[in-house]
């Protein structure tokens, strides 16, 4: 029985691991996942930016043409000027070219405005290819740092499920199966050890005699509290 045990602590050891290892790999896509995404929210702000900077620019040769426009009806009004035949009609010509000066005064308003509002997305973009530029950098040698740790991760579950193997052939069949059932409704854990009379799975404490009985390893041993198979702690 003692050889039994002693495979059978063998077998929870590379179980154990190896729900250790296919955590910590389930964790390494999460964390490629999270910096892939970090860097695309940088490049979809860069992209959302520069099409704000593409409207801007149009809106300033919208402004632009308004004026050029603006500009020529004042000439052509100045021309009219000189050849009006009454006072009416000079007065009306000079509303007119107030009205179109008034105008293009706002509209030059408008450009400044415009323009700074493209410094300041041309700043954003700026700042923004210069962070994707570092980030891309940091997660480069992040990437090969997370996959050189899972290659090494992944051979060693390799490694494991050998092993397991191995272990598993030397086992009783019943005792394996008993193992297996205890191991599902246990969470994971059916083999644990005892120390000072202790129970490493639940923490409490084992009747005196069940405790002397691990001594002599004459049959398999469970513990009362928790029900998994216990062994003695040397
Ligand atoms: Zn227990």
């Amino acid at each position: 029985m003692k050889e039994q045990i002693r495979v059978l602590v063998k077998l929870q050891h590379f179980d154990t691991e190896t729900v250790r290892i296919k955590s910590t790999l389930n964790d390494v896509s999460k964390k490629l996942e999270n910096l892939d995404s970090s860097l695309k929210e940088i490049e979809q702000t860069i992209k959302d930016q520069e099409s704000v900077l593409n409207e801007l620019t149009k809106e300033y040769r919208d402004y632009e043409s308004d004026v050029k426009m603006n500009l020529a009806k004042n000439k052509n009004c100045q021309e009219k000027l000189r050849s009006v035949k009454t006072n009416k009609e000079y007065q009306s010509m000079l509303k007119e070219i107030e009205a179109v000066k008034a105008e293009n005064s706002s509209i030059e308003d408008k450009m400044i405005e415009c323009l700074d509002r493209m410094d300041e997305t041309e700043d954003i973009i700026a700042k923004k290819k210069d962070e994707y530029l570092q980030f891309s950098d940091y997660i480069k040698s992040e990437k090969e740092n997370i996959e050189h740790e899972a290659g090494i991760n992944k051979k060693t579950l390799d490694e494991l499920d050998m092993d397991r193997k191995n272990v598993s052939g030397l086992i009783d069949s019943q005792l394996f199966k008993k193992y297996l059932v205890i191991k599902e409704q246990q969470g994971g854990l059916a083999v644990v050890p005892v120390k000072d009379a202790v129970c490493h799975g639940c923490n409490v404490n084992l009747p005196p005699q069940l405790y002397n009985e691990l001594f002599r390893y004459a049959s398999l041993k469970f513990c009362p509290n928790c029900h998994r198979i216990i062994y003695l702690k040397e």
